[in-house]
């Protein structure tokens, strides 16, 4: 397996090294010494065997199409230490009972923020809201359920892919909501059209690092910016809705 990782790693570099250098500063950026070390870690446990193409290259992180052991598709997220945002993550990280981190090592919040997306997916999941399943993470890497079909093409963002029926669509997210907020306990924090992807008109969450439990001092004013970002997504797709009415459903009493 780290044989086979290794020689992907190569693969990926002569690729790479074809092309301009900004391209290549971002492949060494995903690729470095630790991720390497964390990912044949992960190898070795038998979450994955083969490692495929990237889905996303975000700003923070990179999202790759993995295969495990079984065969299966998996989902394989990978922070960047270079680039991450260390005051959003203390921000979110702070006032959370979960973690106390009062370290000032980057890379220490980096794995401090990728541990608390894998609870949030872990609390999420069981609560029986539709997340990615986690199934592991180890220092900047998160392994979860690929979500798309059995050829391994990604199930697209609400944003890239309207739903067919958005009132439709619009009533089993806020299904999801409601569990979010009540069952699971949590507020997402970014919930918007970008991290909900359309599988097959079936809405499932996405990019739950920064969420933050109900306890936590922001969480209201965090759940009122989601509210307002979908109702204003979805009215602008046509569904007629309001804050007040969305607020009152998902709103735990
Ligand atoms: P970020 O926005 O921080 O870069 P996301 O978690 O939102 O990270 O993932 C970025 C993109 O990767 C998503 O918009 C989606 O297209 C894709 N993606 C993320 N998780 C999955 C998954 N489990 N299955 C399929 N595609 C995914
Ligand atoms: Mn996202």
């Amino acid at each position: 397996k780290i044989a086979k990782a290794d020689a992907k790693h190569q693969e990926i570099h002569s690729r790479k090294r074809k092309k301009n250098s900004e391209e290549r500063k971002v492949s060494n950026e995903i690729f470095d010494k630790l991720t390497l070390e964390t990912l044949y870690k992960i190898a070795n446990q038998g979450y994955i065997d083969v490692l495929n193409g990237a889905i996303s290259t975000g700003k923070e992180a990179n999202v790759l199409i993995g295969v495990n052991n079984d065969g299966n598709f998996v989902a394989v997220k990978i922070y960047r230490i270079a680039t991450s945002d260390f005051k959003k993550m203390n921000y979110y990280l702070n006032g959370d009972p979960r973690f106390n981190v009062k370290t000032k090592n980057k890379r220490k919040i980096i794995y401090s923020w990728v541990t608390k997306e894998y609870k949030n997916l872990k609390r999420l999941h069981d609560a029986g809201v539709n997340v990615p399943e986690p199934y592991t993470s180890a220092n900047n890497v998160l392994l979860i359920e690929f979500i798309g079909d059995e050829n391994g093409n990604p199930a697209q963002p609400v944003r890239n892919k309207k739903p067919e029926d958005p009132d439709e669509f619009f009533n089993k997210l806020l299904v999801e909501l409601k569990k979010f907020v009540n069952d699971a306990k949590l507020v997402h924090g970014d919930l918007s059209n970008y991290n909900i992807l359309n599988k097959n008109e079936t809405p499932v969450i996405i990019d739950v690092s920064q969420s933050v439990v109900l306890d936590n001092p922001i969480s209201k004013e965090l759940l009122e910016r989601d509210i307002n970002t979908l109702v204003n997504e979805y009215t602008r797709l046509g569904v007629k809705t309001n804050f007040d009415e969305v607020w009152e459903y998902v709103n735990p009493k």
